[in-house]
């Protein structure tokens, strides 16, 4: 069984802390190389994510976080930095190899040039949330209290990644930049790491509208492991599959996908901590679901999505 993850933090704790390590185990992070493996895990999506504050939006911190991944995570031997999808492709026929994919969370560190935004495209970052819960120079995040949607400059910035084609992540958005977004942009995009509001009415779940639009546009929606966002007391590990339950009931038995958000939360659903513990999920799917559903949540609908959607 194996399994694409499109959200974890690890970079964030090696930009806090030069001292976690990603090959070897290591104390304090979630994700490792070793676990990865052991999971089945053959794609995983490393953010970059800057401290939620004004004196890291500079793009001199992506660079230095691009760099914490090329040098720590990519140049491992036995990992590949997917950018293409003849990468992705050729990966999974290989079989050999564990994929890492670089995305940027808040654009903050773009400091609105485009400029920063094609570099950033050409050292690897495929795939873009605009915001995290913040407004920034682009648009609104889930927790800014006026919830606006894209500024023009923001609406440039769509233009550009669907130029390029990076693929845009709505995790974090705010509601009515979500929808300027879908008006906007050509392309496919995805909510990398949220699950459904009708069952866990959090802020940062999407709505059934909004789950609707990703599935009319062949996007893809990432359940996450944040225990806020999947139930608000005591969530367990079967509770993810209300929230697939719910977006296969709309119709997206093939948006289905996982961002798990390891390392981006202290709190952790019990038996669900690491991505060492993808086998109780793996086996919670397989009491209600046929191998062949199963196999498409954890990877298969990622699968079909990346090699259309990755550039050339
Ligand atoms: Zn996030």
């Amino acid at each position: 069984m194996s399994i694409i993850d499109t959200h974890c933090d690890l970079l964030y704790k090696m930009f806090l802390d030069r001292k976690v390590q990603f090959a070897e185990g290591n104390g304090d992070a979630d994700v490792s190389y070793t676990r990865l493996v052991k999971a089945g895990v053959v794609l995983q999506w490393f953010a970059i994510y800057l401290p939620d504050n004004p004196a890291y939006y500079s793009f001199d911190h992506v660079l230095t976080c691009i760099d914490l991944f090329r040098t720590r995570i990519a140049a491992c031997p036995q990992v590949e930095f997917i950018k293409s999808r003849q990468d992705f492709d050729k990966l999974l026929k290989d079989k050999r190899k564990l994929g890492a994919m670089l995305t940027l969370e808040g654009v903050e560190g773009l400091a609105a040039n485009m400029g920063n935004l094609r570099t950033a495209y050409d050292l690897g970052v495929r795939s873009i949330g605009i915001t995290w819960n913040h407004a920034n120079w682009a648009a609104d995040g889930v927790g800014e209290p006026r919830q606006g949607g894209f500024t023009v400059r923001g609406k440039q910035f769509i233009n550009e990644c669907d130029r390029l084609g990076i693929i845009l992540d709505v995790s974090h958005l705010s509601e009515k930049a979500f929808w300027e977004l879908c008006e906007q942009s050509s392309r496919p995009f995805i909510a990398s790491h949220s699950n459904a509001y009708r069952i866990c009415p959090h802020v940062r779940n999407l709505k059934d509208d909004q789950i609707r639009a990703i599935i009319e546009k062949n996007g893809r929606i990432g359940i996450t492991f944040v225990p806020a966002f999947v139930r608000a007391e005591h969530p367990q590990i079967k509770d993810l599959l209300l929230h697939i339950e719910h977006i296969c009931s709309l119709g997206g038995e093939n948006c289905v996908g996982f961002g798990s958000d390891f390392d981006g939360t202290d709190l952790k659903i019990p038996g669900l901590e690491n991505p060492a513990h993808y086998c109780q999920l793996v086996d919670e799917l397989h009491k209600r679901y046929t191998t062949e559903q199963a196999e498409r949540f954890l990877s298969g609908n990622w699968k079909t999505y990346l090699l259309k959607n990755l550039p050339e």
